[in-house]
């Protein structure tokens, strides 16, 4: 099955996974509809998944009953990326060969191999998560769009918003910033809370760590503020060890941030939590075994509460 590419794409979106009952992405109890596509690379990036458009094929070795036993993805790989691993009598794929057409997915019976994400239709998605809503009038949640980056899939992500909207579920999205103002402008009619990431006031050094520079995602920033004074804006910022964890990093987003209408500020550790997801896609994970000092994150959340209203999920 190759992905479907030619398809409404105000009806219908990639997803790679809903996440239920997420206290962290947004105000109450929440459902986070991570969407597929990011024109981001960062190299911490704990969705690797997310950052082709379409379903993305993962290996996982441990759960693979071996080839003798089994050995039906060899039979239908079209283009021969699957082999013998003499090692353990699994398989190995050369992801070089591969092109991702998930023949191999869909015979496996014991899903070590799978796509990360499906398409789906705008019904089903908000029909998903319309069925936590007792949740979210307790708690004053709602629907998270994330990813990826949302607005990767702009027309989808409108009409999961315009859907949700009629349907009364309090809208969130967590971006990046990095898309065309009118994009942004469009979405905030149908947003409640906005989380925004800024991850470093130096360009240089942002287009070094995640591919692109970050001109756009500060305009944008600054356009948003003046244009919907009323929506809340929440600045996320991942610090990343070598990337952004010194006082100077932060005290820059700070004084960027300071006096723009209706901002809040978090503070974000680094973790290695998506680093097997690497692995299942045969691809290296660039930052090593890079830890985050305890010391240093304590340190710049006091810097943060002192200098800026914070709102605290760490402590
Ligand atoms: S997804 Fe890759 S490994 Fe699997 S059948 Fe297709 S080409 Fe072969
Ligand atoms: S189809 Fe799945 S279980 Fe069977 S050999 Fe291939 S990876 Fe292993």
């Amino acid at each position: 099955m190759n992905p479907v590419t030619n398809f409404d794409t105000k009806k219908y979106g990639y997803v790679f996974n809903i996440q239920h009952y997420s206290v962290h992405d947004g105000p109450g109890i929440r459902t986070i509809v991570f969407l597929k596509g990011c024109p981001l690379r960062c190299q911490w990036c704990s969705n690797p998944e997310s950052h082709q458009l379409t379903p993305t094929l993962a290996y996982n070795n441990n759960k693979c009953i071996g080839i003798d036993e089994c050995g039906y993805c060899l039979k239908v790989c079209p283009v021969s990326a699957i082999e013998r691993n003499e090692e353990d009598n699994k398989i190995k794929i050369s992801w070089q060969v591969c092109d991702n057409c998930l023949k191999c997915s869909e015979v496996c019976p014991s899903n070590a191999l799978t796509p990360y994400g499906k398409l789906m239709s705008v019904k089903e998605v908000i029909d998903a998560v319309e069925a936590d809503s007792v949740f979210y009038s307790r708690s004053e949640g709602g629907i998270t769009l994330s990813g990826g980056e949302p607005f990767f899939q702009m027309n989808f992500a409108l009409e999961l918003l315009k859907e949700a909207k009629k349907r009364r579920i309090n809208t969130a999205i967590e971006t990046t910033g990095y898309t065309n103002w009118t994009n942004l402008e469009t979405l905030c009619q149908y947003l409640d809370t906005i989380l925004y990431d800024i991850k470093c006031i130096d360009s240089g050094k942002h287009k070094k760590f995640t591919g692109v520079s970050n001109e756009k995602v500060l305009d944008n920033f600054k356009k948003m503020c003046e244009a919907f004074p009323n929506i809340v804006k929440i600045v996320r910022t991942a610090i990343v060890p070598g990337f952004n964890d010194t006082n100077e990093d932060i005290i820059e987003i700070i004084n960027f941030i300071d006096g723009l209408a209706n901002v809040q500020y978090e503070l974000l550790p680094y973790h290695r939590l998506g680093q097997p997801k690497y692995e299942y896609m045969g691809r290296k994970y660039v930052m090593g075994n890079v830890k985050l000092d305890d010391n240093k994150m304590q340190t710049l959340i006091t810097l943060v509460k002192n200098q800026f209203f914070f709102t605290d999920k760490l402590s």
